[in-house]
């Protein structure tokens, strides 16, 4: 028995609310000096039960803060040419100021995820995985920083939770999590300045290593991979994973990629799934919509 009382919940609803809040109030700004709210066009391909929930709520959280959201729906089978058309003339505001642009993941096999993206123009790439936006973060200088890192780094800063000399485990190696929140922790300034490790499928020994975290992230797609025998006592554990668990009675449930009640008895802090980095991610793809929107006023 552990004498330590449970991990501090991060709460990612009532965070991103606030974030929301504040976001609504810089919308009503920008909405009453240019005469048309900041606009976000998002393209949706094919009928993917996960992609249209996530965009069904991109699209909510958006109409909650003053931001139009439209969502363009094309067919499965539409190939990377189209794709590519398509992206190019929501670029050039054919229906519609298109401040952000943001193509939906995953793409159907057939597609070239990376020709699509590329074809977003980077000043409106609000996802920030146009390589321009990948290459500024990396240099220190970010101007769309993926959602999802974002948000985990937000998390951190407004917990409290110290980075600076603390030594940060990140499980997962995409370009989408991993990678740019490897960057913004170990950037210098506020939420970095941490001594970051990176984890991945080939990485030997990874419970020897996630140990020696202060903070532990799980961003993989595994439920139950992160065991409470991985965790040093205390550490801030921040599990990124969504995994859709069947349940013998034919319903199914969300779970991420953390062991909860067990990680929760010798974490400091932990964000539970649902409720904890997903509406933040959501929360950061409005702020970098609201982003998009202001330097396209200012022209820059
Ligand atoms: P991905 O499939 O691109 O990357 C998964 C990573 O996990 C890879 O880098 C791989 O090396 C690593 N990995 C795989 N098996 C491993 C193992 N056994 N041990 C250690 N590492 C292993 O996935 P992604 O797009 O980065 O997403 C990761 C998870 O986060 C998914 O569950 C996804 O649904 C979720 N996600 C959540 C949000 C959110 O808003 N909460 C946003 C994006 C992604």
């Amino acid at each position: 028995m552990s004498d330590r009382a449970p991990a501090t919940l991060l709460d990612g609803r009532a965070l991103a609310a606030r974030i929301e809040a504040t976001l609504a109030d810089e919308v009503r700004t920008f909405t009453a000096m240019f005469q048309r709210p900041p606009r976000l066009v998002v393209v949706l391909v094919g009928d993917m039960a996960a992609s249209a929930s996530y965009v069904k709520s991109k699209a909510a959280a958006a109409a909650r803060v003053g931001i139009d959201a439209e969502v363009v729906r094309v067919p499965a089978a539409t190939d990377t040419q189209a794709l590519v058309a398509l992206v190019q003339s929501i670029a050039r505001d054919e229906q519609g100021p298109a401040d952000g642009i943001l193509v939906q993941l995953p793409l159907p096999a057939h597609v070239d995820t990376v020709a699509v993206l590329d074809a977003v123009p980077p000043d409106r790439d609000v996802d920030g995985f146009h390589p321009e936006n990948a290459g500024l973060l990396s240099q220190g200088r970010a101007r769309f920083i993926p959602c999802t890192a974002a948000g985990v780094q937000r998390v951190l800063l407004v917990a409290g939770i110290v980075t600076a000399g603390r030594h940060a485990v990140i499980i997962g190696r995409s370009d989408i999590v991993g990678k740019p929140l490897a960057l913004l922790l170990s950037a210098k300034g506020p939420g970095g300045d941490a001594t970051v490790t990176i984890c991945h499928s080939r990485s030997a020994d990874m419970p020897a290593i996630t140990r020696q975290a202060d903070i532990l992230v799980a961003a993989v797609g595994r439920p139950g991979l992160v065991t409470a025998d991985m965790v040093k006592p205390g550490a801030a554990v921040i599990d990124v994973g969504i995994n859709r668990i069947a349940a013998s009675d034919g319903t199914s449930r969300l779970v991420g990629d953390v062991d909860f009640d067990a990680v929760r008895e010798i974490a400091g802090w932990i964000t539970p799934v649902p409720g904890g980095v997903g509406p933040l991610t959501v929360a950061m793809l409005l702020a970098n919509t609201a982003l998009a929107a202001e330097l396209r006023s200012r022209g820059g």
